[in-house]
């Protein structure tokens, strides 16, 4: 199959090739996107040179997992030479870079990211995707409370509206209360937020304005930067508030939109496979992972950015895949979507423990609050992990039982014990972007 330019935009027939044809798409982009940064950007000749590798070694399948991973550290060392700020991780000439945004650096120095004017058109495609997969028409009229900035955040949700036909207005420099004040005047049918911020929206609603969020008669929620549109409690507490439905998407500023949930909700997020190759390698012996239910580390390939590439990137997240879908789309699900970061994945008195899972529980329990906040320590050598929840105002809960069933739920579905703290309503951090609501202080 031939690689044309034109199967580089928003072409709904992407998403139902048969597979074989998808996997040849795949391998024929895969080996145009590492010549092109092997031809392009010091970084990554610097980087397959270290390793023996040549882009021709690259005749299989089998091949893939000789070509070495990206880590961000590389982006990083990469940037510290000239051309400022990108250095030897940009494959274009600067007069070619018309996009600039960076990552939120809370993991170190930010990784500043070039996108030519082509580059960000493909980024607006992977956001039609997302939003054509979720329902979103030119009957929608979307509103995106978020002060857009130097981050990547909403800034390709914006334009991917455009693109897909909605009307999207722009709600930055707001408050929440003005915000939900905008969205009820204008009659907006949708709008896009972190799990966290469209469930401290509802709160704000209930609170500030005595309205049920209800009344606003959103139609549909597409959250981003966070696991929690998958996380099936999440959810169900967001589409309960609002009467809505809500859909996950993921994306990284270094990747791009690369996945999404569908309307047939197949308990996970359909991997874009036309513009990425996603691997799931095992955590211990680095095997590629084909079977269903087995986590693993993600791998990721954007087959179409060329201004600063991103070949075979440690994402740092795990996965697992999950059954094919319904809706008739042939891209992968990751079950669950990103079940959370490696290095959150850690061993908790001798078992391994995800934090997502203390989410699932903690959001299932009615009578607690939106907010929660887990922190492990140490005393002596024995690994404490304390949880602090908060109880929701007038509703009349008893603190003991809801302690007995929280407890009872957490060691069934996590194997531990954990010290509970019950904080007032209302004082536990909220978080407006990307919440870190787990601390691991045991180092
Ligand atoms: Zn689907």
């Amino acid at each position: 199959m031939e690689v044309k330019s034109s199967d580089r935009y928003w072409n709904p027939v992407l998403e139902t090739l048969p597979r074989e044809k998808l996997r040849s798409l795949q391998f024929k982009k895969f080996k145009r996107i590492v010549e092109w940064g092997y031809n392009n950007s010091k970084m990554y000749r610097r980087l397959y040179d270290q390793a023996g590798f040549q882009p021709d070694d690259l005749q299989s399948w089998d091949d893939v997992a000789k070509v070495p991973t990206l880590q961000k550290e590389d982006y990083r060392t990469a940037q510290a030479k000239e051309p400022w700020p990108y250095g030897e991780s940009l494959c274009v000439p600067l007069e070619k870079v018309t996009e600039y945004h960076q990552t939120s650096g809370t993991t170190g120095q930010p990784v500043y990211q070039p996108d030519t004017w082509e580059d960000w058109e493909w980024w607006n495609e992977c956001w039609a995707y997302i939003l054509w997969a979720q329902g979103f028409r030119n009957t929608d009229r979307v509103f995106i409370p978020f002060g857009y900035n130097v981050f990547i955040a909403y800034w390709a949700g914006h334009y991917a509206c455009e693109k897909v036909g909605c009307e999207v207005v722009p709600g930055g420099v707001l408050n929440t209360e003005e915000r939900l004040l905008k969205m009820k005047e204008i009659r907006a049918t949708a709008f896009m937020a972190t799990p966290t911020y469209v469930l401290g929206m509802a709160d704000s609603c209930r609170e500030l304005l005595k309205m049920d969020p209800r009344e606003l008669n959103i139609k549909r929620i597409l959250c981003a930067g966070e696991p929690g549109a998958s996380v099936p409690a999440t959810k169900r507490r967001m589409e309960e508030a609002w009467g809505a439905e809500v859909y996950d998407h993921v994306g990284a500023t270094e990747i791009g939109g690369w996945a999404y949930e569908c309307t047939s909700r197949p308990g996970g997020v359909h991997v874009n496979e036309a513009f990425f190759l996603v691997e799931l390698v095992d955590l211990e012996n680095g095997r590629l992972i084909e079977e269903p239910e087995r986590p693993g580390k993600i791998i990721i390939t954007a087959f179409d950015r060329h201004a600063q590439p991103c070949i075979r990137f440690d994402s740092k997240d795990v996965g697992m895949w999950g059954e094919p879908c319904g809706c008739g789309r042939t891209f992968r699900v990751l079950k669950g979507g990103v079940q959370g970061r490696v290095d959150h994945i850690t061993k908790v008195k001798g078992v391994l423990f995800s934090p997502v899972s203390v989410e699932e529980v903690v959001r299932s329990i009615s009578e607690l609050g939106d907010e929660y906040e887990l922190v492990l320590t140490k005393k002596g050598d024995m690994d404490v992990a304390t949880l602090k929840v908060e109880l929701v105002p007038g509703s009349g809960a008893d603190r003991t039982i809801v302690l007995q069933e929280l407890s009872r739920l957490l060691r069934l579905k996590t194997g531990l014990s954990y010290h509970i703290e019950f904080h007032e309503h209302g004082t536990l951090p909220r978080y407006l972007v990307k919440a870190s609501r787990f601390k691991d202080l045991r180092k």
